[in-house]
């Protein structure tokens, strides 16, 4: 099984705009989170850290906005 990577590449960092996959909530994700981020309802992880860049683990389309 392929492990499932979504990185959008911005030399910038950003906070992003994220649904959660499971419970719809949204949440706001850092995209260079250094800890993991979880759903503040339901405890999904959205973006593990890696390397100095948060690896979103929704899909694009639960990418709801980008905020500069
Ligand atoms: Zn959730």
């Amino acid at each position: 099984m392929r492990k499932k990577r979504e990185v959008i590449p911005q030399p910038r960092s950003r906070f992003l705009k994220v649904q959660c996959t499971d419970c719809g909530a949204e949440n706001i994700v850092f995209d260079r989170a250094s800890t993991t981020v979880k759903c503040y309802i339901c405890g999904k992880v959205l973006a593990e850290p890696r390397g100095g860049k948060a690896l979103l683990l929704v899909k694009k389309e639960n990418v709801i906005q980008i905020l500069s």
